[in-house]
């Protein structure tokens, strides 16, 4: 499942074919995803300007010159494909179709843009460019974490007073937008934190040096999205899932990546989710 540093690579990977550019044809291949999609979205698509992709949390922005923003999640296994980019970045030729194509952007750069989504958990909306972070999906996340919102203060303020597992508390996105499973436990690995403490617990030092790793560790991830992005002319278009490199995350059973530790990496599983951790460098 894509997390923020995999949205952003996707969303710096579009901009080239897709911001200031026209979407001179939409096809709209099926009547939804995860949700239908917006009433009559391929005529509300077509013709429409690009004037600037954004981010919020796992959502990519494409604010339109028709007073619409087009929001697009790619959910568990959405994926975007970009071939024909006349800017001479990315020169696949256009594939046929395949399946699971369920919407495709032909841009008039000559870029076509194509998501692929078997398992139809992504989703697409138009929502008016003024009101959109009122939207449903959006009004409630918390700050970015790479944002100035996101600071000690924020963090102390909100985890003052959850009762939860630091680790549950960290994963709720109307306290930090954006951070998934993946991240998080790398990020209390680092700040060498027991996933099982309870959030209102962490000191003010813990809480402290927390900001600057989790900024840290979605950076790194972000800028080895961006080395992939090089690498695209091999990847066939597509703008996916890069292997990443983690210390504890899927790694049970596995050495602690801490030299001279000599722990293995545990595996618990926690609101349903499994968190992975070294019981000695996070005792
Ligand atoms: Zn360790």
């Amino acid at each position: 499942m894509p997390e923020l540093p995999e949205v952003e690579t996707v969303r710096r990977g579009l901009e080239p074919s897709m911001s200031g550019a026209v979407i001179t044809r939409a096809d709209v291949n099926r009547p939804d995803l995860r949700w239908p999609f917006p009433d009559k979205m391929a005529e509300r698509l077509t013709g429409a300007r690009v004037l600037q992709l954004r981010r919020r949390s796992k959502y990519i922005l494409a604010d339109l010159d028709t007073t619409e923003t087009l929001l697009i999640h790619l959910g568990m296994s959405g994926r975007m494909t970009v071939s024909g980019d006349p800017l001479g970045q990315f020169v696949h030729e256009h594939p046929n179709l395949i399946k699971h194509d369920h919407v495709v952007f032909h841009m008039d750069n000559g870029a076509r843009v194509t998501f692929n989504d078997p398992r139809r958990f992504g989703a697409m909306d138009l929502l008016d460019t003024a009101t959109a972070e009122m939207h449903p999906l959006l009004a409630k996340i918390g700050p970015e974490p790479l944002g100035n919102d996101f600071n000690e203060t924020h963090l102390a303020k909100v985890l003052k007073t959850k009762n939860t597992p630091i680790k549950t508390a960290l994963l709720d996105q109307s306290l930090i937008a954006g951070l998934g499973n993946i991240y998080v436990c790398e990020a209390l690995f680092r700040a060498g934190l027991n996933p099982t403490v309870k959030a209102k617990d962490i000191t003010s030092k813990k809480i402290t040096a927390l900001v600057p790793i989790i900024r840290e560790i979605l950076l790194e991830a972000i800028e080895a999205g961006g080395s992939s992005l090089k690498d695209f002319r091999q990847a066939g278009g597509d703008l996916g899932y890069f292997q990443h490199s983690f210390r504890v995350y899927d790694r049970e059973g596995e050495n602690c990546a801490t030299p001279d530790c000599t722990s293995a990496v545990q595996r618990i599983t926690q609101s349903g989710r499994s968190t992975f951790f070294c019981p000695t460098c996070q005792s």
